[in-house]
């Protein structure tokens, strides 16, 4: 099968160009691993000219290019919050091709970035003008045809953004289960609106809905994070593949949010 690449001067020009057998390629550490194993679902990818590996700060938020690498991430001042994230993704040849627009693309058991945005809140700008909130974003994406130019992230107080990786092989093993969580008020000893999002729970990154409504008002103690761990997985479709089967990622989905509501205390 021939495989064409079609190589656009703008972002925009690009998403027109897509079709059903086209592939945006962004670092290309997926798509070029599809093409190397023959994927005969794409026989075209398009590529821009216009590739956006900027950090910048934009109102309350901070700007995210789509074609920022894991590395340019690391390299952010601005981002530090999610330093956390970026360093767990892959090993460094990984990072360093990596973009932040190919994970929001990335299905279960890759995604850790995505999950993390979700619990962020941060708003998705496609190149075609629109702007879709991550969870707007995510549950659309199976049908999704354009192209992320952007991806635009509240900034967060210190010490409110949580996340955390499990996987069976340290430090560059894929994730059996990832976790992110906002927790709005910590400082103060009551939670305001919690926002917890779990990977590989899920065809995508979903969030824990039933357990950030139970943390609302509540402090960070044993007793009083104990109903939402009895939640968690309420709305949640885990992954049932060679990491972990689906029992399984149930019943350890609360011992690892507890693990990160209390900062690593069992
Ligand atoms: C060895 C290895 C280890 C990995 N480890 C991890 C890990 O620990 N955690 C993790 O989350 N992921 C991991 N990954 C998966 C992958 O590297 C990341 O998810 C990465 O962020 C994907 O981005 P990319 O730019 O390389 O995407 P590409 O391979 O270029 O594209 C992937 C898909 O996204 C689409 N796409 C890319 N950019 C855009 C855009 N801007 N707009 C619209 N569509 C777009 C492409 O068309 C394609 O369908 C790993 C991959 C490998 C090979």
């Amino acid at each position: 099968m021939t495989l064409a690449v079609e190589t656009y001067p703008t972002l925009r020009e690009a998403a027109q160009a897509l079709g059903d057998r086209a592939r945006y390629l962004g670092g290309g550490t997926l798509l070029m691993r599809a093409v190397n194993y023959g994927d005969q679902s794409f026989d075209r990818i398009v590529r821009s000219r216009e590739v956006d590996r900027t950090v910048r700060s934009e109102g309350q938020g901070i700007r995210i290019g789509a074609g920022a690498t894991m590395a340019d991430v690391l390299a952010s001042r601005d981002l530090i919050a999610l330093h956390s994230v970026a360093r767990i993704v892959g090993g460094p040849a990984v990072r360093n091709m990596a973009t932040v627009g190919g994970n929001l693309f990335a299905a279960s058991p890759y995604g850790d970035f995505a999950t993390a945005l979700l619990a962020l809140d941060a708003t998705v700008q496609m190149a075609d003008g629109q702007n879709l909130p991550m969870e707007s974003f995510l549950s659309g994406r199976a049908r999704m045809r354009g192209i992320v130019a952007s991806v635009t992230v509240p900034r967060v107080g210190e010490g409110e953004f949580r996340f955390a990786k499990v996987s069976r092989i340290k430090p560059k093993g894929v994730s059996m289960m990832s976790l992110a969580a906002v927790l709005p008020g910590v400082g103060s000893g009551r939670l305001g609106d919690v926002r917890i999002a779990f990977g590989t729970m899920g065809p995508t990154p979903l969030r824990a809905k039933a357990a950030e409504q139970a943390l609302r008002g509540r402090g960070l103690t044993d007793a009083e994070i104990e109903p939402a761990l009895k939640v968690c997985c309420d709305g949640l479709q885990p992954a049932d593949d060679e990491l972990a089967t689906e029992w399984y990622r149930r019943e350890v989905a609360p011992v690892h949010l507890k693990r990160l509501l209390l900062g690593g205390r069992r």
